[in-house]
């Protein structure tokens, strides 16, 4: 089974219909008769979309959507409702309600599978759903709506229409317009095709989603009177909306709305994502890739240097009796030498260098591509750098300094190998001699420990 469908209608000769035509396209069907059961039902088994009838005995159906939106076990079903043929109002009150699209009687059979489908590919994209829980931005951006009409006087009826209707700046574009722009797109399109050429709008679509800065907008298509094939195409091809004009402009300003909170809410996911990612990689004390990135990314350069033959560099850093810093000026002075070392650490090696820190006060380095002369040299210069820089306490008269003490493994086919582990321990022990020797040195580990 692809998914379960819950269908809500007291008549059973219509639950039959639909739950033939839905079987067929191999979609589980549960029914209801009543809008009370209809709720006890999605629920308790989360159906994947809701078909809902207007018509219901009990509640009625604008109440029973409005109750599955309201309750967040349900809220992000998508509910699509069933009303009589071209009813203006009823559409607008279950847009109200929160339904996510409609179905006219008689039902088109490639029409309801088509919304089917497409309702279903945006299962779990509702504006309710939030997996990462956190802090959300004060006031989202003003969103902005494309409209790329099928010709210049219907660009600006639509603008004129949708302007009233919708809290988001619309802008006007011919397709051209929005192919070759690359920056600061529209939140969504609205595709108006022409009725002789309706192919040309979904062709637009799939452009505008093949390309970066327009491939999250959401797209609506708006196509011919009675051109159903086409609305059905659209939706297969992965329009969020199509719909065939005319339509009110009051209707259609409550679709963009609902469209656009879903983009906003996909856009915050996305963004959440990014962020629960970079969070998870970076130490928040010093901006510096924390142990586990720095870890897998050492792997990753040393597979590389296996392959490339090239040496490479590790090297561990220690702050030299630290414990001392934070005893005679406080741990948050102690902080402060930290995070700006870091800074020093990061501002004077390459893009291509690896710079951690993997525990309380000891950092890695990692040199891709660099050879023993020249990772000493480097590793050398960023001692000097730590050991002259001043801190200024909290306090704005005490003044801090701090060194530390380096220890160098050379890795690499032709030098130590490439295994990681081996390499830490033997930059490990190298660092331990510089600290036994007097700290604020650097020492490497000589190739005759490796025989060892
Ligand atoms: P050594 O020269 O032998 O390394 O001496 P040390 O005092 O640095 O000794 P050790 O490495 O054993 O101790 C590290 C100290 O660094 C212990 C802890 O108080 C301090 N430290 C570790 N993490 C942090 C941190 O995030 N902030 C501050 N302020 N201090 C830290
Ligand atoms: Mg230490
Ligand atoms: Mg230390």
């Amino acid at each position: 089974m692809t998914g379960r469908i819950l269908v809500v209608d007291d008549v059973a000769t219509n639950r039959i219909v639909l739950k033939v035509k839905l079987a067929s396209a191999c979609y589980e069907v549960v029914q209801a008769t009543t809008g009370r059961q209809a709720l006890q039902i999605a629920r308790a088994e989360a159906p994947d979309l809701i078909l809902l009838d207007v018509m219901l005995p009990d509640l009625d159906g604008y109440a029973v959507c409005r109750a599955l939106k309201s309750n967040p076990e349900t809220a992000a079903i998508p509910v699509v409702m069933v009303t009589a043929l071209s009813d203006t109002q009823a559409r607008l009150r279950g847009l109200k309600a929160g339904a996510d699209d409609f179905l006219t009687k008689p039902l088109d059979e490639t029409l309801l599978l088509a919304r089917v489908r497409s309702l279903m590919r945006g299962r779990g994209a509702g504006p309710e759903d939030n997996p990462l829980p956190g802090p959300r931005p004060d006031a989202p951006p003003v969103q902005r709506i494309g409209v790329i009409p099928a010709r210049p006087d219907s660009g600006v009826r639509l603008h004129r229409a949708l302007a009233p209707h919708v809290a988001a700046r619309v802008a006007v574009a011919t397709r051209e317009e929005a192919l070759a722009a690359s920056k600061d797109q529209p939140d969504l399109f609205v595709i108006e095709a022409a009725a002789e050429t309706p192919e040309e709008a979904l062709h637009t679509m799939a452009e505008l989603r093949a390309r970066p800065a327009t491939r999250h907008a959401a797209m609506v298509v708006l196509l011919p009177p009675g051109d159903e094939v086409h609305v059905a195409a659209a939706l297969d091809q992965g329009a969020d909306d199509a719909l065939c004009l005319p339509v009110a402009p009051e209707e259609l300003g409550l679709r963009l709305t609902h469209r656009l909170a879903i983009k906003e809410a996909a856009d915050r996911r996305r963004r959440d994502i990014a962020e629960g990612l970079r969070l998870s990689v970076i130490d928040p004390l010093t901006g510096l890739f924390n142990r586990r990135y720095a870890l897998s990314h050492l792997d990753a350069i040393a597979e590389r240097a296996a392959r490339t033959g090239r040496a490479f560099a590790v090297i561990l850093v220690d702050f030299d009796h630290f414990k001392q810093v934070n005893d005679r000026h406080g741990h948050a002075a102690g902080d402060a030498v930290l995070a700006e070392a870091a800074l020093h650490l990061r501002e004077n090696l390459r893009d291509m260098d690896l710079v951690a820190r993997i525990g309380g006060e000891e950092f890695l380095i990692v040199l891709p591509d660099t050879d023993l002369a020249e990772a000493e040299r480097i590793a050398d210069r960023l001692r000097c750098l730590v050991a002259e820089h001043r801190v200024t306490a909290r306090d704005g008269h005490t003044v801090l300094r701090a060194t530390v003490s380096m220890g160098l493994a050379m890795g690499g086919p032709g030098a130590g190998g490439c295994d990681p582990a081996t390499l830490m321990d033997r930059a490990d022990r190298a660092l331990y001699a510089a600290k036994a020797q007097g700290r604020n040195r650097l020492r490497i580990t000589p190739q005759a420990e490796d025989a060892a």
